[in-house]
């Protein structure tokens, strides 16, 4: 290889805001025939907003006088007006008449807020900020759990509460009604992320997130076909999301409800089923570059052939990145690829 040509190529990259750690990397990237993006912030902006909120009403007025009645620092919350007749009456039937519909909302953010705080996941600062929007004062835990890829565990007043995707209540035997089991399907085929929240064996209600996808995301799929590779997605997220969010940017290959520890295992798969079925004059395994923001997929960046780290990610996605996009421009993925193949020419 000419130094000049790489030294050149990482140089003129970087002004693109694409940051190249070695030369070999530079090779590499102009070689791609698969790239697999992940999918919460790096397709999607990673900033999910609340969509729809599906209370079970009979299920929280259950635990409503429960869980609320010796609750002494509610003072700014919505909460308020029901929460004196609570302290009012000790008859948790009384308290039925009280509850509004918001009132129900406030509680299952509350009940939902509380285990989120403990997380450090989209989904739990887009609903912990939604608490101190509504002014929602969340409970001391006795006891939390996360759980990877699934969702949260905690117990209070001894009663255990789950947050989470449909796993997770599997996983602990909890049945869902056919009529939860529909709007969790519905909304998880709008392109929402979608979280069961249940005590005990009680399912509470539904909450949807809606992660807005970036603007050059389809261009990026595009220009990537254009240049023969083809693009896929990884993602934790469920399998109707996950093909709903596949469609709007034009990725078909999508591997979903993928645990944050086998994302690297997949990846692994997709370069040994792809090398031995595409046969390559000489003899090389294919070239996978993944994209990440490194929330979950750091492991998967460090072992790609190409690992590419949004700039905007965690500090251990620098690390693990051999590209660092510095200004978390995802078309830079493609400028990065062009500059390889450019240097690739320069030096054959
Ligand atoms: P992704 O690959 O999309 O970043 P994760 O592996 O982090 O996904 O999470 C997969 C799924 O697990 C989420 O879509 C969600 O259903 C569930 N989950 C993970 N963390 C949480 C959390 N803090 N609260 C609720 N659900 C969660
Ligand atoms: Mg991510």
């Amino acid at each position: 290889a000419t130094p000049t040509a790489v030294t050149v190529g990482v140089g003129r990259a970087a002004e693109y805001g694409v940051l190249i750690k070695n030369g070999e990397v530079l090779e590499n990237a102009g070689k791609t025939k698969i790239a697999i993006f992940d999918k919460t912030g790096t397709i999607t902006e990673g900033k999910p907003e609340i969509s729809d909120i599906y209370p079970v009403d009979d299920n929280l007025k259950f635990y409503y006088p429960i869980f609320i009645k010796n609750q002494r620092i509610m003072e700014n919350s919505n909460l308020d007006s029901s929460l004196n007749s609570s302290l009012d009456s000790s008859l948790g039937s009384s308290l039925d008449s009280n509850l509004n519909s918001n009132d129900l909302n406030d509680f299952l953010l509350m009940i939902t807020g509380s285990l989120e705080s403990k997380s450090n996941h989209p989904i739990a600062k887009t609903i912990v900020k939604e608490c101190q929007n509504l002014k929602i004062n969340l409970f001391d835990l006795d006891s939390f759990e996360n759980i990877s890829g699934k969702g949260l565990k905690a117990i209070y007043k001894n009663k255990q509460i789950i947050v989470g995707n449909k796993k997770i209540l599997d996983d602990e035997n909890i049945k869902i009604s056919d009529d939860l089991l529909e709007r969790y399907l519905k909304l998880s085929n709008e392109g929402k992320t979608t979280i069961l929240i249940a005590i005990e064996n009680d399912v509470l209600g539904i909450i949807a997130l809606m992660d807005k996808i970036k603007d050059n995301a389809k261009y990026t799929m595009d220009s990537l076909k254009s240049l023969d590779i083809e693009p896929m997605m990884i993602t934790g997220d469920n399998n109707k999301t996950a093909i709903e969010v596949g469609k709007k940017v034009g990725i078909e290959n999508i591997i979903s409800e993928v645990l944050p520890n086998e994302k690297l295992d997949h990846l692994i798969n997709i370069k040994t089923k792809f090398s031995n079925s595409i046969k390559k004059d000489n003899g090389n395994n294919i070239i996978i570059t993944f994209v990440g923001d490194g929330i979950n997929d750091a492991p998967a960046i460090s072992g790609a052939d190409v690992g590419i780290a949004l700039g905007s990610g965690s500090d251990i996605a620098m690390d693990s990145g051999d590209i660092v996009l510095t200004d978390d421009n995802l078309e830079n993925v493609v400028v990065a690829i062009e500059f390889s193949k450019k240097v690739i020419r320069r030096i054959k």
